[in-house]
C-alpha cells in the first residue's frame, strides 16, 4: 500500500479514516496512528470512547455483583423465615426466597461473563 497523499509506501495506516501514512504524513495518538493535522482529534476521541467501554463492562459486572449479592442474602432471609414460619406465612415467604435465590445466580453469571470480557 502507498501513503495516500505521496507516492512513497505506507508505513501505518490511520485508525479513523483507513488512509495510507508515510512518514510524513503519519503522527502517533496514544499509540494508535493518525493523519497529521486531520484525523488526531478523532483518533483521540475513539481511544478515550475505547476505554470508557473497558470501564463500563467493569462496572456493570460490580452492579450485578452487588445486586447478586443483596438478592442472595434476602433470598436466604425469606427462605430461613418460609421454613421457620411454613404453617403461617411460608407459604408465601418460601417460594419468595427461593425466587431470590435464583436471580441471585443468574446475576453472578452476568456479572461473570461481563468480567470476562475485559
Ligand atoms: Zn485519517
Ligand atoms: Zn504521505
Amino acid at each position: 500500500m502507498n501513503c495516500f497523499t505521496h507516492p512513497q509506501a505506507a508505513i501505518g495506516i490511520c485508525k479513523h479514516c483507513g488512509r495510507g501514512l508515510c512518514h510524513d504524513c503519519v503522527v502517533e495518538v496514544e499509540l494508535s496512528l493518525a493523519c497529521k493535522s486531520r484525523c488526531e482529534a478523532h483518533v483521540a476521541a475513539l481511544n478515550e470512547l475505547l476505554d470508557r467501554g473497558k470501564t463500563a463492562y467493569q462496572k456493570t459486572a460490580g452492579a450485578y455483583t452487588k445486586t447478586a449479592v443483596f438478592m442472595g442474602l434476602s433470598g436466604l432471609l425469606f427462605t430461613g423465615v418460609g421454613v421457620m414460619t411454613f404453617k403461617k406465612s411460608g407459604i408465601i415467604a418460601l417460594p419468595l426466597g427461593l425466587l431470590f435465590l435464583l436471580c441471585s445466580t443468574f446475576y453472578f453469571h452476568s456479572a461473570k461473563r461481563y468480567r470476562s470480557r475485559d
